[in-house]
């Protein structure tokens, strides 16, 4: 029997229509896909890579992309209002995936958006967004990227970047350590008080890649009752590989499972976000790699956390509670 998903990252947003039909592009996620891989919840970044091009999308430019996503997004929830909702609450995730209606998580990938002053994390978290990726693959306000450099690898967040880390746990908006430095991961890890996770990272003893995870960092993870999910891009999986394989994904599972047990696993597809040869191509493409990893070996049970009840239990512990749908 398929399990109920929940994936913690998609970059569908960018490849929207403008009138918001998850169906009028070629994208990976598509409605009939969400519906028919039984998918919960579904996480949808607003992207806006604001070191890409230096000076050019900090600021007020950098808030007009995320804008024009965030619009794309409220279109999306209106031109589909039978069947997604925005979750908000705690209330709201008891309500994914039942009765046919499919949650939809607002994220922001790259916190360098909100900028540099603290009352804008609030403004954010008022436009419905409750996880932040600190940053992406450039350093921001809140601090350092990944890098195959080991000095950029070792500087952490910001004394700024604590504060935003703070807020967040406050607020109710959910720390995602994808992407950031091994020095941001250990500062999150020490000061975090709630749950964080790696929405879309894979293991790096499995994959050399500055973007996965070390042992030592899954298992730090999982103590703090973590999940991480399992991310599919090609060169996330397999070295230099243009070709993202169930193997690959059973072979990180199995190495995240022994390091870190089995309540740390979870789903990051990172769908419409990466390019190459798929096999699973979408999220109608789940039961495919549940069937694979139920052939190596895990349980029902399982399966059942890495697909919905681990990332649950932390967006469980983090959302707010009950409050009124904010004004748009
Ligand atoms: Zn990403």
């Amino acid at each position: 029997m398929a399990s109920m998903a929940m994936d913690l990252h998609c970059d569908t947003l960018m490849k929207l229509a403008k009138n918001g039909d998850l169906e009028r592009k070629p994208a990976m996620v598509t409605l009939e896909g969400l519906q028919s891989g039984g998918v919960g919840l579904q996480c949808f970044a607003d992207f806006v890579p604001t070191g890409l091009f230096p000076g050019f999308l900090k600021g007020p430019l950098s808030r007009r992309v995320y804008r024009k996503h965030y619009r794309r997004y409220q279109k999306m929830l209106a031109f589909h209002s039978g069947t997604l909702f925005p979750v908000l609450t705690v209330e709201d995730l008891e309500r994914a995936g039942k009765d046919g209606k499919i949650g939809v998580l607002l994220t922001i990938e790259d916190g360098g958006v909100m900028g540099s002053r603290l009352e804008h994390v609030k403004d954010y978290y008022d436009m419905g967004v409750r996880l932040v990726t600190l940053t992406w693959n450039h350093a921001n306000p809140i601090g350092y990227p990944n890098s195959p450099d080991p000095e950029q690898m070792k500087k952490g967040l910001t004394d700024y970047g604590r504060e935003v880390v703070r807020q967040m746990e406050r607020l109710g908006m959910v720390v995602d350590v994808s992407h950031v430095s091994d020095g941001v991961f250990w500062d999150v890890a020490a000061m975090a008080e709630k749950p964080f996770l790696a929405s879309h990272s894979n293991s790096r003893a499995m994959c050399a890649h500055p973007r996965n995870m070390t042992d030592q960092m899954i298992r730090s993870l999982a103590d703090k009752g973590g999940v991480m999910g399992l991310n599919l891009a090609p060169d996330f999986l397999a070295e230099g590989s243009r070709v993202s394989r169930v193997e690959d994904m059973v072979r990180h599972i199995l190495h995240i499972r022994k390091v870190g047990g089995s309540d740390v696993l979870a789903l990051g597809s990172d769908f419409d976000g990466i390019s190459g040869t798929f096999e699973i191509s979408g999220p109608q493409d789940w039961p495919k790699l549940e069937q694979a990893l139920r052939a190596a070996g895990l349980t029902e049970a399982e399966l059942e956390k890495m697909w919905w009840s681990n990332s649950h239990r932390v967006l469980h512990a983090v959302l707010p509670r009950a409050v009124s749908i904010p004004q748009r």
